[in-house]
């Protein structure tokens, strides 16, 4: 007998009694597609001889089918990498007054665009811009999608076909193909480089400033430092001798942070308030970075230029949507109490959160990492760790931390990267990272009111032996 003939129809499958439950939750079609690809494969594999599994298999997977095809993409993980500001993890977790804020605009209409007290039309740049104002010292605001649309809307508006003047040392690649270089060309600016990698002087822009210049510039380093014999002219100086000529001093300051981060024991990184006050006449930064907001670029500075920039037609192309601006405007207000920061931000409090506090977690939960490791050639241990910012903030500051090494007894490493699968595969992953043949764990990251979730996920470990 044809095996082929004794494969169930599509009919019969779907009304076997066990995939009711999943066709009530997921609707008929996508169950009736699984189950489609289900008989598919296994007629390939009849045909190749392997004989036919029983109904049950069949519909178990179906089962696995649907819940490959139903499983959202963009799922929450455990950040155990000891990166904070992850950037393809999202970077900054946002404050809980930022998650509501952004439910509630997400649920209901809200005045974007529309001045409740007039009744008339509004400005969405409204919703955020008193408030960056008053924390950046700037006359006036704007918000697009990210820093680099800001420093692209930027030099797309003050300086098409006009020269940009920049020192060599500032021209910086940031991870996803950011380059100054690169943006300065698409924007329709030329690009002057000035100076040395290493060293530039004010004579350097000096001598680069012709009738054509539109703006001296300022990039922040971020993802990397120059050290040694080096020399970089100071803003007030840079502000100084572009306004002699008549021209702005901008700044790209990457990550800018609204509050001073050496007052909760990290190193200073540059505020927008700072570069305001030397004199700069337009700052861009990042919402997700040190700021700990939704993605987005934030352009503070002078009245007029500001005005210049929102009527270039690509603002409106670059513009953020309700959600992002209900989300900023509740993390900004945060901002106007420093004193509470490191509680109520949620990047700050993982960035400024103890040795001993996050020592004190890996203690609590490592009898539970040792009991799902048990039986393997392995050893699980708290060990002292270094987290770094991420996100190009501070590149050379680390930060003491704690966490667990797994480690392999004996030289298969192999069982290293089963373990770091199988952390990968659980329902809500857990991202660590390989490093000198050790799997790390950083647990900085993990909020404590997270521990029990954690606990629970782990327990479902399954690793291949
Ligand atoms: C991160 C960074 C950018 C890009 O910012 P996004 O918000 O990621 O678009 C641009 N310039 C500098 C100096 C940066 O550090």
């Amino acid at each position: 007998m044809n095996p082929l003939s004794r494969l169930p129809s599509v009919d019969s499958l779907l009304s076997a009694t066990a995939l009711m439950p999943l066709i009530d939750t997921h609707g008929r079609a996508v169950v009736t597609a699984s189950v489609r690809e289900v008989l598919a494969t296994t007629r390939a594999a009849l045909r190749e001889d392997v004989p036919l599994p029983d109904e049950s298999v069949l519909i178990a997977r179906v089962g696995a089918g649907v819940t490959a095809k139903t499983r959202p993409k963009l799922r929450p993980v455990f950040n155990l990498t000891g990166t904070v500001l992850h950037t393809n993890l999202g970077r900054a977790p946002l404050p809980e007054e930022a998650v509501q804020a952004l439910v509630t605009a997400a649920r209901n209409p809200c005045a974007l665009e529309y001045d409740i007290e007039s009744g008339g039309r509004g400005d969405r740049d409204n919703v955020v811009a008193e408030l960056l104002c008053e924390l950046t010292g700037a006359e006036a605001a704007t918000v697009v999608n990210n820093n680099a649309a800001a420093v692209f809307l930027l030099l797309n508006t003050l300086a098409p076909k006009k020269q940009v003047v920049v020192s060599r040392g500032e021209l910086i690649e940031i991870g996803g193909a950011f380059r100054v270089p690169d943006i300065m060309s698409r924007a329709g600016a030329k690009l002057v480089e000035v100076g040395t990698t290493n060293r530039t002087h004010l004579k350097d822009f000096v001598e680069a400033i012709t009738p054509r210049t539109a703006m001296l510039m300022k990039v922040h380093a971020s993802n990397y430092a120059i050290q040694g014999f080096t020399h970089a002219v100071p803003e007030a100086e840079l502000a100084e001798l572009a306004h002699k000529h008549g021209l702005p001093f901008v700044i790209d300051l990457g990550s800018g942070t609204l509050a001073d981060l050496a007052d909760y024991g990290l190193p200073h990184e540059p505020t927008p308030a700072e570069a305001i006050a030397a004199g700069a006449d337009l700052v861009t930064f990042s919402g997700d970075k040190l700021l700990g907001g939704p993605q987005a670029g934030l352009l503070v500075g002078r009245r007029d230029l500001i005005a210049k920039i929102k009527k270039n037609p690509l603002k409106r192309a670059l513009r953020v949507g309700k959600l992002t601006l209900a989300a900023l405007e509740a993390v900004l207000a945060l901002y106007r109490d420093p004193d509470r920061l490191h509680l109520r931000v949620t990047a700050v409090r993982q960035l400024t959160r103890p040795e001993a506090e996050i020592r004190a977690a890996a203690e609590r939960l490592l009898p539970i990492l040792q009991s799902v490791l048990a039986g393997l050639p392995v050893t699980a241990e708290v060990v002292a760790l270094k987290s770094q910012i991420g996100s190009g903030s501070l590149p050379v500051d680390r930060l003491p931390s704690a966490g667990f090494a797994i480690r392999p007894q004996g030289k298969k490493g192999g069982v290293l990267n089963r373990i770091e699968q199988a952390l990968r595969a659980l329902p809500k992953p857990v991202i660590g990272r390989i490093e000198d043949s050790a799997l790390l764990l950083d647990l900085r990251c993990l909020q404590v009111q997270e521990e029990t979730e954690f606990a629970a996920v782990l327990a479902a470990l399954d690793i291949r032996k």
